[in-house]
């Protein structure tokens, strides 16, 4: 028997899970990120948990024939490490993950994606059509796409291909993401920028009711949803957000022609009424081409470490026809 593996390294967890050569999942574990204090900490937690994960299986990692990472990033992709990651310590400059993985397994075959790549390599392998061109859509504390088009999953050459949530949707530039620059989606519409934005709407027009606590310095998203229906400041924010995140998907639609596009991140998938369904009614009227599937994906929280196992068993595409049964 040979078997497959799929690690989803998170900034509060690492996953891991182990599969046969038809997907089914046979073993898993979960630990805690480490919060350092060096990058070899976080190789070293990325392998237990993995080797756990193996013998909850009660296999060898050695028959383990190829495996998947999917993980926050940035990435050197020809050393197979993450670089300088923003949500670690600083003493966290390297987290050496192919070469460790490849060693565990004893196998060359380990693929490495961002967190979203992840995901649309999952959502493709696990959507009935499978098909070639679609785009993942997560919206968290930050907003980003994986894209897959015309069958192959776009990294650019130095893997940021897909940081949509830096787009610009409003030319007014009156907020400033925390990548330093105005106007981009994520700077209105990620869960750490909603109450921001619901504050300038407060300021916009102070005759709008509201019972949020706009100056609670632990207002958060969660505060708007909460009262979506109930309270008109929130219900204003929600359509506001709507636009901009309708704005952001009919761009992503033009650039890259998906057939579905698939929601995955806290906020879409805690609020798939007040953010995914306005989306899917407003896109109809903003594309000229044709109008993609819009949905929340049916993986929920595990659609990273679903996609780096699919992108094990299908040579880092999620391509089904790519399976070696
Ligand atoms: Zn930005």
């Amino acid at each position: 028997m040979v078997y497959y593996a799929g690690v989803d390294l998170g900034a509060t967890n690492v996953r891991a899970v182990v599969a046969e050569s038809d997907g089914a999942i046979i073993g898993v574990s979960r630990n805690e990120t480490p919060n350092g204090p060096t990058g070899i900490d976080v190789t070293e937690a990325v392998l237990a948990t993995l080797r756990n994960a193996a013998a909850d299986a009660d296999v060898d990692p050695e028959t383990i024939r190829a495996a998947g990472i999917g993980s926050f990033g940035p990435f050197d992709l020809a050393e197979g490490a993450v670089i300088d990651p923003a949500n670690l310590p600083d003493t966290v400059d390297r987290i050496p993950l192919t070469g460790p993985i490849g060693n565990l397994v004893d196998s060359d075959r380990v693929y490495l994606h961002n967190d979203t790549n992840a995901g649309v390599i999952g959502e493709r392998f696990h959507s009935d059509r499978n098909p070639d061109d679609m785009v993942y859509l997560t919206i968290s504390s930050g907003i980003g796409a994986g894209i897959c088009c015309d069958g192959q999953i776009l990294d650019g050459w130095d893997g940021n291909a897909g940081e949509v949530g830096h787009c610009v949707v409003d030319p007014r530039g009156r907020l400033t993401c925390g990548c330093g620059h105005d106007g981009h989606w994520e700077a209105y519409c990620s869960g750490n920028n909603i109450p921001k934005y619901a504050k300038l709407l407060a300021e916009d027009d102070p005759t709008i009711d509201t019972d949020l606590p706009l100056e609670d310095p632990d207002f958060s998203a969660k505060d708007v949803f909460d009262v979506a229906e109930s309270d008109e400041l929130a219900a204003h924010t929600i359509d506001q957000l709507a636009h901009w995140n309708a704005i952001g998907v009919a761009n992503i639609v033009h650039s890259f022609a998906p057939l579905v596009v698939s929601f995955g991140g806290a906020v879409a998938l805690h609020n798939p009424d007040e953010i995914v369904d306005p989306i899917r009614r407003r896109v109809e009227e903003m594309v000229m081409s044709n109008v993609p599937e819009i949905k929340v994906t049916d993986l929920g929280d595990d659609v990273v470490v679903e996609g780096a196992l699919a992108s094990a068993l299908t040579e880092g595409t999620g391509d089904r026809r790519r399976m070696h049964n």
